[in-house]
């Protein structure tokens, strides 16, 4: 990758005329067009543009994503695991989670993360940087380009990969809003979600903007001595304050809120904590995410039938709940994985 270049993918037609100085608008949307709706991967495909506007672009912009593949693995499943260098020798990982009727993405919206849950990979490798919004937008179109090869399309993203998104709000929204554009990707807001392990200003702050985004929030764990054991953010925000604007977000958008809940055998998967959650979520617009942990570090995986009960208690307590499915765990598929064996050499 050319360093010191720089990029479009995270600019709006409005963006890319100022930065072309002379270029009609027109021209402008053409590029974003190309860029966004048709993720095409080269300038020399942008077809409807004259031969020195391609050559311009050519000379001053990056190619045009600000990273590249370094390796792909593909599970017995489907699930493909995307390890992406950036310009500055970061990296990130992206995951594809391929269903008959659709095509979910996952992204990455930091170089590591300095939220440090205990259960986490990328959590472990500490902090490194936000990515741009070209970054993280760049991540889409890469994986969109390829699936446009199949006669696919991208239908889902989440932002559920390295990083804390809401700690790196801006680019978040702006990258959300680059995905939603009409002359792009055009998908709608509710196909995208954004988990957080529980920022409550910027869930505040996300709740006013005009945006029907679906918001994800992890929990994994019902009282604050326990999450804060797991989640070191829950002494600065705990359980009430995040539940509260937990409550703000739905008010303000009517989205119905998804509270993620990582099973750990023996810390958080007793049919009692089962009931604590239920009691805790009724009444709220709400659906519980039961996800099996990827075990990292020490802690371990629940039997299925710990999984099962604990999610008949919910049922029972009419609260909607669903248990994730296991994807991927041949290729690594625990967020961080990937770039934690990259950097000890493995690629
Ligand atoms: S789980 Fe998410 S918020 Fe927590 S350390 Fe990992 S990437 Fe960061």
């Amino acid at each position: 990758m050319e360093q010191g270049k720089r990029h479009l993918a995270g600019l709006f037609p409005e963006e890319i005329e100022s930065q072309l100085d002379g270029v009609p608008a027109f021209r402008a949307r053409q590029i974003f067009t190309w860029l966004h709706k048709h993720a095409v991967g080269s300038f020399r495909h942008m077809h409807n543009l004259p031969q020195d506007l391609i050559k311009l672009l050519e000379e001053v912009y990056q190619q045009v994503w600000p990273l590249e593949l370094v390796t792909t693995r593909v599970s017995t499943d489907g699930t493909e695991k995307y390890l992406f260098a950036l310009s500055d020798g970061g990296a990130v990982e992206t995951v594809l989670l391929p269903e008959e009727d659709r095509q979910t993405l996952c992204i990455s919206t930091q170089v590591g993360c300095a939220m440090n849950c205990s259960f986490c990979a990328t959590g472990r490798s500490g902090y490194e940087r936000n990515l741009t919004a070209g970054e993280i937008v760049a991540q889409v179109l890469y994986v969109q380009h390829r699936l446009r090869a199949e006669g696919k399309t991208l239908s889902n993203i989440v932002y559920m990969g390295m990083g804390e998104p809401l700690a790196n709000y801006e680019a978040v929204l702006k990258s959300a809003r680059l995905l939603n554009h009409p002359l792009g990707l055009n998908l709608g807001a509710r196909r995208l979600t954004i988990s957080t392990c529980g920022l409550a200003p910027q869930i505040r702050d996300l709740a006013e903007e005009d945006l029907q985004i679906n918001l994800a929030v992890s929990l994994h764990a019902v009282e604050d001595g326990y999450r804060s054991e797991i989640m070191p953010i829950n002494k600065r925000y705990p359980l009430g304050e995040l539940l509260a604007a937990c409550d703000y977000y739905t008010q303000r958008t009517n989205r119905r809120i998804s509270y993620e809940y990582a099973l750990i055998s023996g810390f958080n998967d007793h049919p009692q904590h089962a009931e604590e959650l239920g009691k805790l979520l009724q009444g709220r617009l709400c659906h519980v995410n039961l996800i099996p942990i990827n075990p990292v570090g020490k802690e371990e995986r629940p039997t299925a039938q710990r999984i099962a009960a604990f999610a008949q208690v919910l049922e029972r307590m009419r609260i909607p709940v669903s248990i994730r499915k296991e994807r991927g765990t041949d290729i690594e598929a625990a967020c961080g994985q990937l770039r934690q064996r990259s950097l000890e050499g493995w690629s």
